[in-house]
C-alpha cells in the first residue's frame, strides 16, 4: 500500500488498525472511534480540522499519518440523469466511478482495480489489461469524492462494486473496504444495500460467502455453455460453469435471499431462444434473479445490443420458468458510463 514518508494513509487502516495505530500513539482506544468519526462521517481532510480531539494528539498525528481525499478531476453528467466521475491517483493512474440516481436514493458504481487482467471480451476495461490494484482507501475514497460533491441531504445508499476490476482479484484490499464501508464507525452502509459482482473467482467467492451477511453477491454469467462462455470471459477456462454453479449451490443465503446473475445480451452471440432455455436449465435449483443488460455499444467493440423482441423474448422464457428477470437498460449511454464500458479516459 502505497505510503508518504513513512507516514501511514489512516484510510489505508481496519478499524482494529486505526485502534492499534491510536494505541501506538499512547492514547487511548476510544480515540479512534473519534479519528473514524472525522475521516469518514464528515469527510476531513485534515488533522487541524479534527476540533474535539486534544491538541498535543493533533499535533503528533501528521507526524506519523496522513489522510488521503479523492477530488474528481471532472465529471461527466448523463441526459438521464447518470454522473461518470474521473479520479487522478496518486501516481497519474486514472479510475471511474458512476453515480446513478433511483427514485428516493442514489448508487455509487465503485472501481476496485485500475484496468482488469480478466480481459471479458464485451468490456472495455478489460482492453486495458491490469494496470494495479486499489488501495482499500482509494476504494473508500471515491465515497467520500463523490458523496462531498452532493446535497447534504442527498441519499447515497447504495454500493455495487461493478466498476473497472475485478474486486475478488484485490480480495484482501477489497475486504478491507467492505469492512470501513459497513462499519458503524466507518461509512454505515447496510449489507444489504451493498453489492460485489464477480466474474466468478471461485475460491473467493466461498471464502467471502463463508463470512455471514457480509455482502451481497451478483455474478456474471453472460452464457449457457462453457464454450460460449469461454470465448467471451477467458477466466471461464479456469472456473469452468459447472463448478461456479457448484459453488453458487453452496452459497447460505437467507428465507427470501437471492443470487443475482448478470447476463450482458449481445446480438448473434447469446441471445437466442436457446441460449434462454439453457440459461434455465443451468441455474435449475439456485435461487436466482436474472439481470438482462443489452449490450451497451462502444468505439472499438464488434459487437452489438441485440433487437428488442429478442430482449423481450429471452426474459419471457425466464419468466415462464419462474426466473424473476429484468432488463437493466443501459444508464448513461451517451457519456460511456454504462456496464462494460469504463475505460478511465473521460
Ligand atoms: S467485465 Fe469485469 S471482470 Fe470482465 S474484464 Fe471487465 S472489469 Fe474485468
Amino acid at each position: 500500500m502505497r505510503e508518504r514518508e513513512g507516514r501511514v494513509n489512516l484510510k489505508n487502516l481496519s478499524l482494529e488498525g486505526l485502534r492499534e495505530f491510536v494505541v501506538s500513539l499512547e492514547e487511548k482506544p476510544f480515540r479512534a472511534a473519534q479519528l473514524a468519526r472525522w475521516l469518514y462521517g464528515r469527510g476531513a481532510r485534515q488533522f487541524e480540522a479534527m476540533t474535539d480531539l486534544a491538541k498535543a494528539f493533533r499535533e503528533k498525528l501528521p507526524e506519523r499519518a496522513w489522510i488521503s481525499f479523492l477530488e474528481p478531476a471532472e465529471v461527466q453528467a448523463s441526459q438521464d440523469g447518470t454522473k461518470k466521475y474521473l479520479f487522478l491517483l496518486d501516481d497519474g493512474e486514472r479510475i471511474e466511478s458512476v453515480l446513478l440516481p433511483e427514485k428516493d436514493h442514489y448508487t455509487l458504481c465503485l472501481s476496485t482495480q485500475v484496468g482488469c487482467a480478466l480481459g471479458c471480451k464485451f468490456c472495455l476495461t478489460g482492453k486495458q489489461g491490469l494496470r494495479r490494484n486499489l488501495d482499500p482507501s482509494e476504494m473508500v475514497d471515491q465515497i467520500v469524492g463523490v458523496r462531498a460533491t452532493l446535497p447534504p441531504e442527498s441519499k447515497l445508499t447504495n454500493l455495487v462494486l461493478m466498476g473497472m476490476g475485478e474486486p475478488l482479484e484485490n480480495f484482501q484490499s477489497v475486504l478491507r473496504a467492505l469492512e470501513i464501508i459497513r462499519s458503524p464507525m466507518g461509512l454505515q452502509f447496510s449489507h444489504r444495500r451493498v453489492t460485489l459482482s464477480t466474474a466468478g473467482v471461485i475460491p473467493r467467492i466461498e471464502e467471502l460467502c463463508s463470512r455471514r451477511h457480509f455482502v451481497k453477491l451478483a455474478i456474471s454469467l453472460n452464457a449457457s455453455t462453457d464454450e460460449q462462455r469461454s470465448q467471451l470471459m477467458p477466466i471461464n477456462r479456469k472456473y469452468p460453469l459447472e463448478d461456479l454453479l457448484a459453488a453458487c449451490r453452496r452459497i447460505p443465503l437467507d428465507n427470501r435471499e437471492k443470487i443475482t446473475f448478470e447476463y450482458v445480451l449481445i446480438r448473434g452471440v447469446n441471445d437466442s431462444e436457446e441460449d434462454a432455455q439453457r440459461v434455465t436449465q443451468i441455474l435449475r435449483g439456485i435461487r436466482a434473479k436474472i439481470n438482462l443488460i443489452p449490450f451497451n455499444e462502444h468505439p472499438g467493440s464488434p459487437f452489438q445490443r441485440p433487437m428488442d423482441e429478442a430482449i423481450q423474448r429471452f426474459r419471457e422464457i425466464l419468466l415462464a420458468k419462474r426466473f424473476p428477470a429484468m432488463v437493466r437498460q443501459g444508464k448513461g449511454l451517451d457519456i460511456l458510463a454504462a456496464c462494460g464500458q469504463l475505460g478511465g479516459k473521460v
